[in-house]
């Protein structure tokens, strides 16, 4: 990776072009970091003032790594945009840092993410808890490392390709970081709220049924989160610097073989487009259960990008709450029980079932990656670890939870802390769904025995989990508000 340091105030500029391999189609690809654009030192009226960096890195891949997220073997044929990944340092008056990476991978598996909490630590001094690493779960993103590993057919040439892209990204996400901490200069903070209602529980309206019921002007069934949290960054001149926004629901509006970034890819463009200079950086907050519908035309996805970015022009539209600076983090890694672990009995009877692998091939190829890992002597663990992160700016909650959280987790937490809160899914690791109890319960898709296709050694979690997650959370809350 090549990064160039932008003018201080040129906002962002593209800085590199990779030359894309023969028989392949070009991308264009740019890595580049923006600085804010002002001088050290306090605010305008001498009081202390929050410092804020930011950078951002193309991440589109030059190689042909295979498409994450539907699982059949994919090759991309071009890009509708760049992929990108995008970085917000923010630092207080007593120098507590936090910052938080934002990407359009589908999956960051764990196996990527402690390469970088590693790295970040030696190079920067960030601790767990300070650093939160995000994906859209944009399913025309690339593959990474061992994320959804049976998903794909084996294939050697492949591997080597996701492992070399894999080792980019991680170099490139470190850089990034330590390009937004070089960047930090003051800035101010304020957040709102906006609306967006593309987004239908998929667990409760059959998919087919949904243009009806919309055009029909019926309520559609289950529960949702349609809050647009928006996080402006500005700088002393008022020109937002980063304008961060979060939205429940599932980047699988397409389905094909191009890269994009699905509906956030194109609602950052939109507001970028809107706000020259800024970067808008997108969180997906717990979408695990919610899909955009209908879906799968390009103009759908444009529309679903364009709504989103107008509810955060409602927001910015608003009054906004300035956020004081002050900033606490707090991090913890809980286990997240297993209902049985998989037995080599088990494994053997899925097996040598011809009609399983014919009816579930992601089961079949788990099932012979876990048997040879026995045969290696590996035995497997009762539980996962599970990633919770807390932060505090100023009165402003922002939870980080790993993987696939459906959208009760939101609404409860948001119950519980107040409207505000931000509840952050696809946070470090992309482990697998993370049922409620209400969906652990009815089960199907993404409270049922699933937990293979993320490669687990069980097929469903215990049934508490929304309990352990909760019981977390409140003292990661307690610790952040503690004065
Ligand atoms: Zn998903």
């Amino acid at each position: 990776m090549i990064a160039i340091r932008a003018g201080r105030r040129a906002g962002w500029t593209s800085a590199f072009r990779e030359t894309m391999a023969q028989a392949w189609i070009p991308i264009t690809c740019v890595v580049a970091w923006v600085g804010l654009a002002v001088a050290e030192g306090p605010g305008p009226d001498g009081t202390a003032t929050w410092k804020a960096g930011v950078a951002r890195a193309v991440i589109t891949p030059t190689t042909p790594v295979w498409l994450a997220g539907y699982g059949s073997k994919r090759v991309p044929d071009g890009a509708l945009h760049d992929l990108w990944l995008k970085v917000l340092a923010l630092e207080d008056p007593s120098g507590r840092r936090a910052v938080l990476v934002t990407s359009d991978f589908q999956g960051v598996p764990r196996s990527m993410s402690d390469h970088v909490f590693e790295r970040a630590a030696a190079a920067y001094g960030l601790s767990r808890a300070d650093l939160m690493i995000t994906f859209s779960h944009n399913h025309c993103g690339p593959r990474l490392g061992d994320d959804l590993i049976d998903y794909y057919p084996v294939d050697a040439e492949q591997e080597a390709l996701v492992r070399e892209y894999t080792a980019r990204m991680i170099e490139r996400m470190v850089d990034s970081i330590g390009h937004a901490l070089d960047d930090l200069a003051p800035a101010t903070l304020a957040a709102g709220r906006g609306k967006a209602t593309f987004a239908v529980n998929r667990r409760n309206n059959p998919e087919a049924d949904v243009p009806a019921l919309r055009a029909a002007g019926r309520t559609l069934a289950g529960p949702v989160d349609h809050d647009v949290p928006v996080l402006r960054v500005t700088r002393p001149d008022g020109t937002p610097l980063a304008i961060l926004f979060g939205y429940a629901c599932h980047p699988t509006t397409l389905s094909f073989m191009t890269w994009n970034g699905d509906y956030p890819g194109f609602a950052q463009l939109a507001i970028e487009e809107r706000h020259p200079g800024t970067t808008a950086m997108f969180v997906n907050t717990c979408g695990g259960d919610q899909n955009p519908l209908p879906r799968h035309t390009v103009e759908l996805c444009m529309q679903y990008g364009g709504e989103l970015a107008a509810g955060v022009e409602e927001a910015l539209a608003g009054d906004l709450r300035p956020i004081a600076p002050a900033l606490a983090t707090a991090y913890r890694s809980i286990e997240l029980p297993y209902l049985a672990v998989i037995t080599r009995a088990e494994l053997l009877a899925i097996v040598s079932d011809p009609e399983a692998a014919r009816a579930d091939a992601i089961k079949t190829r788990w099932a012979t990656r876990l048997l040879a890992r026995l045969a290696a002597g590996e035995s497997f663990p009762a539980s996962a670890d599970y990633p919770l992160h807390a932060w505090r700016l100023g009165d402003t909650l922002m939870l980080g939870m790993g993987a696939e959280t459906v959208v009760d987790y939101a609404l409860r937490f948001k119950r519980e802390f107040g409207a505000d809160t931000w509840v952050c899914g696809y946070a470090d690791d992309m482990l697998a769904y993370i049922p409620s109890r209400r969906v652990w319960e009815e089960g199907g898709y993404e409270g049922g025995a699933r937990l293979y296709e993320y490669g687990r050694p069980a097929l469903r979690w215990a049934g508490d989990v929304e309990d352990r997650i909760a019981k977390a959370v409140h003292e990661l809350v307690a610790e952040v508000r503690r004065p």
